[in-house]
């Protein structure tokens, strides 16, 4: 009943509101926001919301490291990280100028082999204490592509299934690895990407057979999240769902893929059926669209939002 949340490049979130951004001059800024931030904290951030037991882990350094867990804790969420020298990054986000972002971020720590063993040491002694695995995000530097296909593999030999968040050539690096992932949640735009083709997001035929692809073979769940649109599903030895969900009001949609993540492992967790793990993850995704902060749900509107997402077999 415990999820393992895993952020390998976790960051100090900062937020700058501005009213206008001058470059090449001072910027004074009067309210600032540093929160925990990386898409692994976000699915916890949810997880925790919705009050399921989870853990978050990742590698952490540096004062900033211990400011970060400092954060997770005030917040009530439970974190057990490897350290490594260095230091845990930031990324700043400048509000400006009625509705403008401007982001600076940083690349984060490059890890040695050293720390890579060290971390799956450590993610080993986790494996025993949860039952099911995400991993979200980036690699940070140092590591090798196939490290979450090596995460995915041990998660495996310890009997516990891992899902994928990911994409590029880790993403791939995973699907191509005999041990598979059991489930992946790529965008329609990162589908597109993996498969060299553009998808249409419109075109749910078309996407029926761009998901029987050989490179999903042997993957058990790969839910494509098409924002305003649901979502498209491939699960099993090929059964097809479409998630359509009704139209709400969006306060912010960053972290919407992370809730639905959240969700998708929250409703497996709780041996819901397919078709509910679904209706469960886009309630989710759509919970946090209707927030201000990112990666956060308010679940007192969950079955109010459940009621808006109709799932269908395909
Ligand atoms: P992000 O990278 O911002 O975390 P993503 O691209 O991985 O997001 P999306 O497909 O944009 O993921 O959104 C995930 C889910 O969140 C959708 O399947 C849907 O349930 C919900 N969602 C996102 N955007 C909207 C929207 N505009 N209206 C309603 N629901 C939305």
């Amino acid at each position: 009943m415990t999820i393992l949340a895993v952020t390998m490049n976790p960051s100090i979130d900062v937020q700058y509101p501005l009213d206008h951004l001058q470059l090449d001059d001072v910027n004074r800024v009067t309210t600032v926001r540093k929160t925990a931030g990386g898409k692994g904290l976000n699915v916890a951030r949810v997880l925790h919301c919705l009050n399921h037991p989870l853990i978050a882990t990742g590698v952490l350094c540096g004062y900033f490291g211990q400011y970060l867990q400092s954060r997770l804790e005030a917040d009530g969420i439970r974190g057990d990280f490897a350290q490594i020298d260095g230091e845990t990054r930031s990324c700043i986000a400048i509000l400006h100028d009625g509705g403008q972002q401007t982001e600076v971020l940083e690349k984060g720590p490059t890890l040695t082999a050293d720390d890579a063993a060290g971390f799956l040491d450590h993610y080993r002694g986790l494996l025993k204490k949860v039952d099911l695995v995400t991993i979200s995000g980036s690699l940070p530097g140092g590591l090798p592509t196939d490290f979450y296909a090596q995460m995915v593999h041990i998660g495996h030999e310890n009997g516990v299934p891992v899902f994928l968040d990911a994409s590029g050539a880790a993403l791939r690096a995973a699907l191509e690895a005999d041990d598979k992932p059991d489930l992946i949640k790529p965008n329609d735009e990162e589908l597109g990407a993996l498969i060299g083709e553009t998808v249409d997001r419109t075109d749910l035929a078309r996407m029926q057979q761009q998901l029987q692809n050989p490179l999903f073979d042997g993957v058990d769940w790969i839910v494509v999240s098409l924002g305003s649109k649901g979502a498209f599903a491939k699960h099993g030895d090929g059964d097809f769902y479409q998630a359509a969900i009704q139209k709400i009001d969006v306060v912010n949609p960053v972290g919407s893929g992370d809730s639905t993540l959240a969700g998708l492992a929250y409703a497996t967790d709780r041996h819901e059926a397919a078709a509910d793990v679904l209706q469960t993850a886009m309630t989710c995704g759509m919970l946090n669209t209707s927030e201000a902060k990112t990666g956060f749900v308010n679940p007192d509107r969950f079955d109010d939002y459940h009621a808006k997402v109709t799932v269908t077999k395909f």
